[in-house]
């Protein structure tokens, strides 16, 4: 499972490509500002960057630049609303390994996304995530647990969320981090859906693995605790 920084400041077009990638199998977080996409992009926390070249605060191109200067090599895909041959050239000369002109279709962002994150240089990703007695296949999308059969099928949003988990194991995620980093949501849309999947996650994987810490967030432990301590 891949994890994708996208930075754009059009709300329309930031949650039309954090949907798409989404359902994909794609982790997701969305920024606004070239500030938060440089902040953001310098933690070492994501596989590609989905670049906007016109934001606030701080533009892309000049983002690009700051982390190209920090030897930072994050893969990035520009976006450029800029119709012009000189800008994609500063683009690619800035450090962008490939760019897309909008408007586009989100299979081609899907290709181009796919094909940087295959290409030489960055790490195979992992396929076995393993928790404790739990393991979870990033390719089958499915949990096994040791002792216990069958394997468990998890939906679209409950393996993304598994997967966050098993990425932070024994650390407290609050909801904030659970929404940014599986809904792709940076603001907090009043629901309870962070509740919701933690509740379907545990039916499948057993009540005492995940721990509400109240007013606090979420912790996935890496041994099992004696039931119903919530
Ligand atoms: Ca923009």
């Amino acid at each position: 499972m891949n994890r994708i920084l996208i930075a754009e400041d059009e709300p329309r077009i930031a949650s039309f490509i954090a949907n798409g990638l989404n359902r994909n199998g794609f982790v997701v977080t969305v920024v606004a500002d070239g500030d938060s996409a440089y902040q953001y992009a310098r933690t070492g926390a994501f596989d590609l960057m989905v670049l906007d070249l016109g934001l606030p605060i701080i533009d892309g191109l000049a983002v690009l630049r700051l982390l190209r200067a920090e030897k930072i090599d994050l893969p990035v895909v520009v976006l450029t609303a800029r119709d012009s041959v000189a800008d994609t050239v500063t683009g690619l000369e800035s450090g962008a390994d490939d760019y897309i002109r909008k408007p586009f279709g989100f299979d081609e962002l899907l290709a181009r996304v796919r094909l940087r994150l295959r290409a030489p240089g960055h790490d195979p990703e992992p396929t076995m995530l393993r928790v404790g007695d739990m393991t979870l296949d990033l390719r089958t999308r499915r949990i096994s647990i040791e002792g216990q059969a069958p394997e468990v099928e998890l939906t679209a949003r409950e393996f993304a969320l598994a997967g966050v988990f098993f990425r932070h194991v024994d650390q407290v995620l609050t909801r904030e981090q659970l929404l940014s980093r599986v809904w792709g949501l940076d603001f907090d849309p009043g629901s309870n859906v962070v509740e919701v999947y933690v509740r379907y996650l545990r039916k499948k994987l057993g009540t005492s693995r995940i721990e509400t810490l109240r007013g606090m967030g979420y912790r996935l432990h890496s041994l099992p605790r004696t039931a119903a301590e919530d």
